[in-house]
């Protein structure tokens, strides 16, 4: 690093440092990546997204600023996927080298089997001395040596490489595996939700909370098998995502439910948001490829309630919940509270 980059980097990171310390951003290693990443501005459609989730927030839930790590500074995953990748290749490789070499060896050995066994003919044919038959015996014996060790070797070599395979494949679902989205609908999961709404109410941020749940849900289960039914979950999770508007961030918050959290609105607009998502889920329509049956009668409730200063992240989602169940009681595809 030359003086003049080191200069960089250090006003960098003085200038990185008291911006984590305003918004509350934990001093994790990829919170200090994100944040220098910031301040040096050399990526400014980062920049105008992390400002865009403060504006909305008025602070930084985890889970974006994970997101924005992603995205655009590291692709960390990505990275070390293709290392792993690599380093498979190169073991795969180094084992069929072994397996080549041993397989020439054979062959060689082949060869000066044969001879032997010409050999071993010319004893009758010639009458040769038992001191050359005895020559004729230590070069087999000390040939099958040879094979037998390279063999060996290449065993090893083997099951040394299988084993490494095993790590490294081990490695690689493991940095596959995403702490924060879910798998099936591709939303965040509902360990980012609680981080989320932690972060979120720790810091008084405006916001309203919807939650959603899809109604009968355990007759597509029924009537159609489990598979049809995480299809429909999909299908729902995508048209919610598609519906988030102003920074709403959706969340699988268990099976067939799902969180919204509405960033700097109130309830009104909250429950307009809800309504919008509501009427994009009755058109949902899934095709069950075993029966070739279109299923559209999908439908989902829903509740909506504001953040109340100082409240904490189980209230909120309780009293959400409760307008939930009021929803399904009055006999579901609604969101509730009604506009007052
Ligand atoms: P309601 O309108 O009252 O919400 O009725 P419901 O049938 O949707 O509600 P209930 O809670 O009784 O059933 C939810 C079912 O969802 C039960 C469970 O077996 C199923 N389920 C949960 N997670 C998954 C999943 O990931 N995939 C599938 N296919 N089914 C799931
Ligand atoms: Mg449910
Ligand atoms: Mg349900």
């Amino acid at each position: 690093m030359s003086k003049k980059e080191f200069q960089q980097a250090s006003d960098n990171l003085r200038k990185a440092v008291p911006l984590m310390i305003k918004n509350q951003v934990p001093t994790t290693p990829t919170n200090y990546a994100l944040w220098y990443t910031y301040v040096d501005n050399v990526i400014p459609e980062m920049n105008k997204e992390l400002d865009q989730v403060i504006a909305d927030y008025g602070l930084c839930p985890p889970a974006s600023l994970e997101n924005l790590y992603r995205n655009f500074v590291a692709s960390k995953t990505e990275t070390d996927v293709r290392q792993l990748r690599g380093s498979l290749e190169l073991l795969l490789n180094e084992a069929a080298h072994s397996m080549s070499d041993t397989l020439a060896d054979s062959s060689a050995f082949q060869d000066k089997i044969e001879k032997c066994f010409d050999g071993l003919s010319r004893v009758e044919d010639e009458g040769l001395s038992f001191e050359e038959v005895m020559e004729l015996v230590r070069t087999v014996v000390s040939e099958s040596k040879e094979i037998r060790h390279s063999t060996r070797f290449l065993n090893n070599q083997l099951t040394s490489a299988s084993n490494e395979i095993e790590r490294l494949k081990d490695q690689l679902a493991q940095v596959q595996e995403d702490a924060l989205h879910d798998q099936l609908s591709g939303l965040f999961n509902r360990r980012a939700f609680d981080n989320d709404l932690s972060v979120l109410c720790d810091g008084n941020a405006k916001m309203s909370l919807i939650l959603v749940d899809i109604d009968h849900f355990k007759k597509f289960n029924d009537e159609y098998g489990h598979l049809f039914g995480d299809v429909v979950i999909k299908a729902v999770a995508k048209r919610l995502q598609l519906s988030c508007r102003d920074g709403t961030t959706a969340y699988r918050f268990g099976g067939e439910e799902f969180a919204l959290v509405v960033p700097n609105k109130k309830l009104s607009v909250a429950r307009q948001l809800a309504e919008s998502m509501r009427r994009a889920i009755e058109k949902v329509s899934v095709k069950d490829k075993r029966s070739n049956r279109q299923v559209d009668a999908i439908t989902a409730s829903f509740g909506v309630a504001e953040y109340q200063v100082g409240e904490s992240a189980s209230s909120l989602v309780d009293r959400v919940d409760k307008q939930l169940y009021e929803a399904k009681r009055l006999g579901r595809n609604r969101v509730l509270p009604m506009p007052s």
